[in-house]
């Protein structure tokens, strides 16, 4: 598979065209950001652990029947994807009360929340990606609300997996981030599933294993993903 040229630089991914107009390289830096890309900074290793941490996750919601983007790890910073037609939304799934949900609505971070929540985002930083409900989706046609329908429905399915997978080694999948988008019609799971867009905590002590510790100046951000990923049966070069 050949890479050709970049087509799109995102905050802590690239992604190139390849001689297949279907296929894309997604490519992972080791840039991280947050709070909308207002803290920036450079982690060593972290491109790496990232693509061998999404290429494990995707493989296992492939194997559970999800429909993905991922195609294969080409090598230690490179995966193979399907080009999405991306929908400019992301849906959120919280399991535990963290982040957002806590300034918003004055909660308590740790709350179990029973039944988990679905919120929409719009993907924008330049606004501070607002939350938005499916009435926005369907005025601003960023998605029909068949696919937002299918959108929440895979991403409840994701949290089943992931909630057992995570809680089998340790740990609790506290919320996570998943972006859709349709590849001839079909709705699939694309970007990427890391410790960079989900919050997981130890389940003994709730320590934070996430990116929260980029967030919060915790410090090992790094070792503790690679933590993650050893605990779930990855090993990193
Ligand atoms: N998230 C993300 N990208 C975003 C916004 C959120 O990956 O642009 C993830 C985030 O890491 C967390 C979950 O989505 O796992 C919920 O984030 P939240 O709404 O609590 O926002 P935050 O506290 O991260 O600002």
């Amino acid at each position: 598979m050949e890479k050709r040229e970049e087509l799109y630089r995102g905050k802590a991914k690239t992604v190139y065209r390849t001689d297949d107009p279907d296929l894309f390289i997604m490519h992972f830096r080791d840039d991280t950001s947050a709070f909308d890309g207002k803290k920036v900074a450079q982690l060593p290793r972290k491109g790496m652990v990232n693509n061998t941490f999404n290429a494990f996750i995707m493989g296992k919601l492939a194997e559970a029947g999800i429909p993905c983007h991922f195609v294969k790890r080409l090598d230690e910073r490179d995966s193979l994807v399907r080009r999405l037609d991306m929908l400019p939304i992301e849906c959120v799934v919280r399991n535990v009360a963290a982040g957002s949900i806590c300034r918003r609505l004055g909660v308590q971070e740790g709350m179990d929340l029973v039944p988990p929540t679905f919120e929409l985002f719009l993907k924008n930083d330049a606004l501070g990606d607002p939350m938005i409900n499916d009435s926005h989706v369907a005025s601003f046609g960023w998605a029909t609300p068949e696919q937002v329908a299918r959108a929440r429905e895979l991403t409840f399915q994701v949290n089943d997996i992931l909630k057992k997978l995570f809680a089998d080694a340790g740990m609790i999948l506290v919320d996570y981030k998943l972006e859709f988008g349709t590849f001839n019609g079909e709705l699939m799971l694309g970007d990427e599933f890391s410790p960079d867009g989900c919050r997981i905590w130890d389940a003994q002590t709730r320590q934070k294993m996430d990116k929260d510790r980029f967030r919060q100046d915790l410090g090992d951000v790094i070792e503790t993903y690679e933590e993650v990923g050893r605990r779930l049966g990855m090993s990193f070069g």
